[in-house]
Formats: structure tokens, sequence, C-alpha cells
């Protein structure tokens, strides 16, 4: 797949994709307990028919203990059988003809609910986008694949509560399916498949896959010497890739086993989908056939989805003091494989977090504690990376080891347990012997992030080598922080940490050889707002921000035409123009032009020439400044009007980088303006 194809779909995946951990993240139950209310035991069997997409079912449900409760079954069902304790009960229908059974909290003993239902599927629509497939919570089927999301009522559903379950799944020959939870017992022959599930930990909810699959099953020992199960269930079209799939997930077993502890479930299974989406539940991740044919999925997002599995879909969010769950598996998944890769990597990746923080707008940030799941990118943007940075400032400040012993102190306290972030502070805080309140609390319930600024740096000769008074500001109120600054002498450079919690705060720092600069937080270690000019704009800058204008240079009728189809593409709106005629604009600009305008218009207003790594390559090259009143400016230079035509689709799709190069449609250079440090010279 070439390189163009293969970031506008990871462009679709990292915006539109929420690693959704299951039925925890569309129905979380705030203040329940899980592990004090699985008793509830629910046994079902369903047959399905993916050619008439008739389901066929029957529900045994065992309240073990009195509590008042709810089923509810879609509309499109047809109730056969219902009875309590073998008296018949009949459902309600409420408004949106639904069925319902109100089970009165009046039974004081343990009773059984059993109901039989049947009726039509929705038809699968294949061209539905994952937003889509996220937004309709419908049960589908067909041949090519059968969706039963818990939050369709496909079956008689509890609608609060916890229950364990067994599902029996019953499919025409050629058809397999599956629900979260180890596999009992499975028969594939001529007459059809069967088999059956049980998911033994507390359960919010059932989803049901099934599709025309190949299933390729391997087994793994786990660290503790018990047997898992790992399975593809891939459409035939993409059978091929089963073995580097599961290859995959053992290595992110053996990963996580060691550095978390034992995996808490029997069976692992990658199941594909015919909609492009993606879903992570315990035990499996759903997962669209083009996403999974990407070949950096199963280096990326396969080991996301597979540390749900213990963070979040076993270790559960407490979703009413903030979501931890996705920073944590952020910062041990995404990051950590950025550190394997090496440091640079690592730098690179906590710096496009702060410069993708840079580019929020007033009102957007909340505080992390304040965060429940992916809705936008701006919570993206903190509950993923401000809550993974999170976690690599606690890693520095305590060190890795006592980090790493208190990440296996979590899972072995908190396993199948509602989770909160002050859990997550104490075993941090019991382990490093540490007060770190005040650490969780500037990092948890404030929006923002500190303003860091070197203002003063003196020297003076000390009896041997040199003294400098570091002078550090940041806006109020402080926060406390231990900031990292270089020292850079004739002989090298050396990092001292300033522990900061005042909003100035002058530092003495001997060094032995004299100090020629001084840099703050030279590697990103850091969250904070980036300088002005610390990090030199990216093309984004011009695409999100509201105030952004364009400038058209050309005159002819054709080319201003594309130029507006242009912006509008990258702006996501009608953009504002502004004549070619006037003075460089103070607010963030997009200007569009063929090559001799844009030399021409560059020139006169007294700004940079095309810079060397676009110049001269390509048909048409994109690129980032900062014009003289410090916005960001972007520039589109083509080298004929057909030129510009060609980056109408792919162009919008590279926000993240300062300078972009195409030839026709394919993007052949592109690449990010190196970051600019606060740096103060010592005369
Ligand atoms: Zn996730």
């Amino acid at each position: 797949m070439n390189k163009q194809a293969v970031r506008l779909i990871q462009f679709f995946w990292c915006l539109l994709l929420p690693c959704a951990i299951g039925a925890a993240v569309a129905s979380p139950f705030p203040g329940v307990a899980r592990e004090h209310t699985s008793f509830i035991d629910y046994d079902i069997q369903v047959r399905i028919d993916p050619e008439t997409r008739l389901l066929e079912g029957k529900s045994i449900i065992r309240f073990n203990k009195t509590r008042d409760h709810v089923l509810k079954l879609a509309a499109q069902f047809e109730v056969t059988h219902a009875v309590i304790d073998d008296i018949p009960f009949e459902p309600e229908t409420v408004e949106d003809q639904s069925h319902v059974w109100q089970i009165p909290y009046a039974i004081l003993r343990p009773y059984q609910v059993e109901i039989h239902w049947r009726g039509k599927l929705h038809a699968l629509d294949e061209t539905l986008d994952h937003e889509q497939t996220l937004g309709r919570p419908v049960a589908v089927s067909g041949m090519a694949g059968t969706f039963l999301p818990d939050a369709s009522n496909w079956y008689p559903r509890i609608t609060s509560g916890l229950f364990h379950y067994t599902v029996q799944i019953e499919l025409p020959s050629g058809q397999r399916g599956l629900v979260a939870g180890r596999l009992i017992d499975e028969q594939d022959t001529d007459a059809g498949y069967q088999a059956r599930f049980a998911f033994m930990h507390p359960a919010e909810g059932i989803d049901l896959m099934a599709g025309p699959y190949v299933i390729t099953s391997e087994n793994y020992t786990g660290i503790q010497g018990a047997p898992i199960q790992l399975r593809t269930y891939f459409h035939p079209q993409i059978s091929a890739l089963a073995g580097d799939y599961l290859a995959a997930v053992k290595r992110y077993f053996k990963l996580y086993e060691a550095w978390i502890g034992a995996y808490p479930f029997s069976e692992f299974s990658i199941v594909s989908s015919p909609t492009p989406t993606g879903f992570g539940m315990p035990t499996l991740t759903y997962l669209g056939i083009n996403v999974l044919q990407l070949p950096f999925i199963k280096d990326t997002s396969l080991g996301h989805e597979v540390l749900h599995n213990w963070w979040g879909n076993a270790v559960y969010p407490d979703y009413r003091s903030g979501n931890w769950s996705e920073g944590l598996t952020t910062f041990m998944a995404d990051y950590t494989y950025k550190e394997q890769e090496g440091e640079d990597a690592a730098r690179e990746m906590r710096l496009s977090w702060l410069r993708d923080f840079a580019a929020l707008e007033p009102g957007q940030d909340e505080p992390l504690a304040a965060f429940t799941s992916r809705t936008h990118g701006a919570s993206k943007i903190t509950g993923y990376h401000k809550s993974a940075m999170l976690f690599f400032m606690l890693r520095d400040l305590i060190g890795e080891d006592m980090f790493n012993r208190a990440i296996q102190g979590i899972w072995g306290m908190q396993r199948f347990k509602v989770t909160a972030w002050p859990h997550l502070q104490s075993a941090f805080e019991i382990i490093s012997t540490r007060d770190l309140q005040a650490f969780f609390d500037q990092w948890l319930h404030r929006t923002g992030a500190p303003d860091l600024a070197i203002t003063d740096v003196k020297q003076e000769a000390a009896e041997s080598g040199y003294r400098l008074h570091i002078t550090l500001t940041q806006s109020e109120p402080p926060y406390q922080l231990r900031v990292p600054v270089a020292v850079q002498t004739a002989s090298g450079e050396e990092t001292h940490l300033l522990d900061v919690q005042h909003a100035e705060q002058t530092f003495v720092v001997a060094v032995n050889d004299k100090a020629q600069s001084v840099i703050l937080d030279p590697d990103i270690r850091l969250f904070r707002h980036l300088a002005p000019g610390e990090a030199p704009p990216i093309l984004r800058e011009v695409m999100v921000n509201p105030a952004a204008a364009t400038i058209v240079l050309s005159d002819d009728d054709a080319t201003k035409q594309i130029a507006a189809t242009l912006a509008e593409k990258l702006q996501r709106r009608t953009s504002q123009m502004l004549s070619a005629n006037q003075s460089v604009p103070a607010v963030p600009a997009l200007i569009i032009g063929l090559h001799h305008e844009i030399d021409a218009w560059l020139e006169a207003r007294g700004l940079p020439a095309k810079p060397d790594e676009v110049s001269g390559k390509g048909t048409a090259q994109a690129w980032t400044l900062n014009g003289p009143e410090g916005s960001a400016l972007a520039i589109v230079s083509a080298q004929d009007t057909a030129s510009l035509e060609s980056l109408i689709r792919p162009l919008p799709h590279y926000g993240r980088q300062s300078y972009i190069v195409f030839d026709g449609r394919q993007a052949v250079e592109r690449g990010v303006w190196p970051v600019k440090l606060q740096r103060v010279e010592i005369p």
C-alpha cells in the first residue's frame, strides 16, 4: 500500500476510532461496585441465520438476590414465551415499542425468569463508517457479518446491573461467531456451527459477532503456566494475515505479563468486521477488515487493545472521578513502543502531544478528572495524551523501579474492581513513600498547563568553578514541578533538576566549567505550554483555528475556484477570504498560489523565500512559517492548476506536518520543523 493511502487511513483511525472498551464505555454504571453485584446468572441460547436475518433466542436469568430490575428487548422482536418461576410474566410495551419487564423488589428469594423471543435483524450496511456504527446501536446481520451490540437490546437486557453469563450460539454452516468470554465447547460440521461461551467475571452486557470466518488458533502458556487460547476470526480475504497477528499478540502478552501480571482471561481473539469499525472488549478486539490490512496496526493499535484487558476490562475505571485507563494504556502501549524505538522517537511523541495541546482553542480544554471517554479530538488530547504525560512525569519523579512496583501493586489489589484516580495515587504513594497529593491535584483538577520560562541567568566565579543564578518564572497559581535545566559548557552539557514551587524562583547551581548557555526542559519531559516560537507551526494550526483566513493569489477564475475548494477542505468550513494585495495578516492564514505568484508575494512582504526542504521539488509544496506578528502562515505553492487540484484530497490529512512535497497526489517528502528550545545565552 502506498504511503499516501496509509497516512490517509491512519488519520481516520486516530481521529475516529475510540478504543471503546466494550460496553464499559457505552454504558458505565456510576456508583456500582462491580465486584459486589455479580449475583445474576444469565444464560442465552441464540440461533441466527444471516441469510434470512432471523434470530431466535431463549434466555434464562437467575437472580440470586433481590433488587428491582428491568429487562428490555428491542421492538423488532416478538416474545413467544415469558415466565417468572413458571408463572406467566407478560412484558409491557413502552413508548418506543420495546418490550419491558419490571421485576419488583418485593420478591424475597432467588427467582428465575425465562423468555423466548424471535425476530428479524436489520440488514448489514457495509457502507457505514465507524462513527455511524457507533452512533447507531442497531443489531445487523448479513452473509458478510453479524454484529449485535449490547445497546441494541438484541436480547432481554438487564438495563442496570452486572452479571455472569453463558451464551450458546448456533449458526448455519460456513458461519462462525463469538461473544466475549471463555470458549467452553464448539462444533463445526456441515450441519452448522455451534459454540458455547462463559464469562465468569462481572459483565455489563453482551456483544455478539459472527461472519464467514476462518478461525486460526494458537496456544500460549501464560506467565503462571495457565493455557491461553489465541485466535483470529478473519474473513477469508485476510485470513493469510492470521499468523502475523497471532505472533504480535504473543509479543504483547510477554511484555505485559512480565510488566504487570498474569493475563486475567483464558482467551484473546482478533475478530474482523465488514465495516471500518474498532472496538475492544474483554478477551477480544473487533476491527474492520480495512483496518486490519494496514501494516502498522499490529505494531501500534493492537498492543493498545491487548493492554486494555488489564487496564479497563479487568481494572475498571470509576467514571465518576474520571477515566484513568486511556492515559495509562497510552503510556504503557503507544508511548512505550516509541521508547523501544529510541529516545528520539519518544521525545517526538511527547512533543507532538504538547503541539496538539497548544493548538486547542480556549474552552476546549477540560480537567483530566472530567474525562470519561473520547467524544471529540480535544477530549483525546486530555484523556489520552495529558494523562499519559502524567504517568510519564510520575515515573520521572519516583523512578522507574518504584513506578513499576506500584503498577504491579495496583494490579494485585484492584483486579476486577472499580478503581478511581485516588486508588492509583495511594498505590504510588505507599510504594514510593512520598506525598503525591499536590502532584495529582494539579494534573487532575486544573485545566491548562504551566507556562515556564527562564527569565534571568547570572554567572559568577566561585572558589572552584562557577555559580549560576537561574531565575525561573511561571504563571499563577504556580505548579509544583521538577524542572530539568541543561547547562552547556565548553566541555559538554549537564542537566540539573530544579524543584519549583513559586511563580518566580531563583536557584543557585554550581558548575565546574564556565557556562555558555542554559536550556529549559530540553527533552520535553514536562506537560507545559510551549513558548511562542518554541515549536514552529504545523499545517494544522491554519486548519483548526476558527480565526484563520485564506488569501488566494491567482487571478485566473479556474485556479481561484480550485484554491477556494482546497481551503474549504483544509479548514472544514467556508474560509474567510482576504485580498491578495494586503499586508501579511495578523491572524493565522493560508496562502495559495502558483509558484511564481507565491515567490513574488513572499519577496514583496520581506518574508523568507521558499525553504530548501521543498524548493524545486515535486509538483506542489506546502510549508509553514511564522508571520511578522507571530501568527502561523501556511503556504501552498503549485506549479500549475492541475497540480493544485491534486492536493484537494490528500493535503487535509497532513495537518501534523510543517512541510510537505507532492508529486501529483503522492506525498514524496514531509517533515516537522525542529523545535527551538528556550535557550538563554550567557555573555
Ligand atoms: Zn484505549
